[in-house]
């Protein structure tokens, strides 16, 4: 995999690209970026035909344990891997070991393994049934098992145990991967842990820095599940700032969740390169929202909301997506007040678009030197309070 810097702004904003890596060696991905996030292959909502004509779709999807599993003897039969089965061929994958979008019980994870939670309940996952999935999902990417179960509330001991546990895993991993043909073209991304402890965290990066990994994906946090998308990078960003601060240059960094654009924006001046789009997605779940950045009226609009039910005009003006070319105000928010299930579709084409274009204007701000005019545009337009009247 190559990662080339094409530009460095404020002294921590990386505008990149990746290249050679995995089954599409041919490709350049653009950086920042955010990967599709599915759920076992899938974008919720959406067939495949459908997200692949959103505009700006970058070609990397992400995949969880938490999906496959309880599934991977499935796979194993299949042997042609993850991508093929879920015909996204077109689509680089990164497995990642939870679904951002489902929060994970603290408490399970021991010496010898992680706990994985699965539509069937608790999965143990060690380094062998962790490579026998892998192997089995055949992803261009993946992220080495690590015990990321660290919260602010963690003693210095528990942390320093989750950070020995991750390096103990990554070496294992690193062996095996080696030896095993089905993942000669994958990629190992290793994890910096190390919950809210500096000191930890330096050390977690320093020691995974001197392993042959592709890139770095942060952990530790307890920042995925759908109710953890009003945190911000800001309440994490000294630590992520300092631990990114020291990792080497030619190398992607990824932080996985539900971050909001002006979460996104932090993150970049942190030195993040690669998020994922289960923000826009948890809009969607939500059913009511649909994600803007551009009109000064915030971030979200509220379409259940009955001054919307004879509001004619498109969802956003001039915005180029499925959705808001061809439906209104009004009939998304009739769909809404009748349960139909074309109001999650359209809501999470509209959200994708848009969210997607949001990163290519990220990208375009970068090139130009105009990030801090971005910034300052997103700061004024970030909701001071939620309007919950009817
Ligand atoms: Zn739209």
């Amino acid at each position: 995999m190559k990662f080339v810097l094409r530009c460095l702004r404020n002294s921590s904003c990386r505008r990149a690209s990746i290249s050679e890596c995995g089954r599409h060696g041919d490709k350049t991905l653009e950086t920042p970026m955010c990967m599709l996030y599915t759920r076992g292959g899938n974008a919720p909502y959406l067939g495949s035909d459908m997200f692949k004509k959103i505009q700006s779709l970058p070609f990397m999807a992400m995949v969880s344990l938490t999906h496959w599993a309880e599934h991977a003897d499935v796979l194993a039969e299949y042997q042609k891997g993850v991508a093929k089965f879920s015909s996204m061929e077109d689509f680089l994958f990164y497995c990642c070991t939870h679904d951002t979008a489902t929060e994970v019980p603290q408490g399970y994870n021991e010496k010898s393994g992680v706990a994985v939670w699965s539509r069937g309940g608790k999965i143990k996952v060690d380094v062998p049934s962790f490579m026998k999935i892998q192997e089995a999902l055949q992803p261009d990417w993946y992220q080495a098992l690590s015990d990321g179960d660290t919260s602010e509330t963690s003693s210095d001991k528990r942390v320093q145990k989750a950070v020995d546990r991750t390096l103990a895993f990554l070496d294992e991993i690193l062996a095996e991967h080696r030896k095993m043909e089905r993942l000669k073209n994958s990629e190992v991304f290793g994890v910096i842990e190390g919950g809210y402890n500096i000191e930890e965290r330096l050390r977690s990066a320093k020691e995974t820095a001197a392993r042959p990994v592709s890139g770095f994906t942060i952990g530790g946090f307890h920042n995925i599940g759908l109710k953890s998308g009003d945190r911000t990078i800001e309440d994490v960003g000294e630590i992520v700032k300092k631990t990114i601060s020291t990792l080497p240059e030619d190398k992607p960094r990824l932080m996985s969740s539900l971050w909001g654009p002006d979460s996104i924006l932090e993150g970049i001046e942190q030195g993040l390169d690669i998020f994922d789009t289960s923000y826009p997605l948890k809009m969607s779940f939500n059913h009511d929202k649909f994600i803007e950045h551009n009109s000064g009226a915030g971030f979200h609009i509220d379409l259940n909301h009955k001054r919307y039910c004879e509001d004619f005009g498109p969802v956003l003006e001039n915005c180029s997506c499925y959705t808001c070319q061809r439906f209104s105000r009004a009939y998304i928010n009739h769909l809404l007040n009748t349960s139909e299930l074309l109001a999650g579709v359209l809501l999470s084409l509209h959200n994708l678009h848009h969210y997607l274009e949001y990163f290519e204007s990220i990208r375009c701000a970068l090139s130009e030197d105009t990030f801090d005019e971005l910034k300052t545009l997103i700061k004024k337009q970030k909701p001071e309070t939620v309007d919950t009247s009817d």
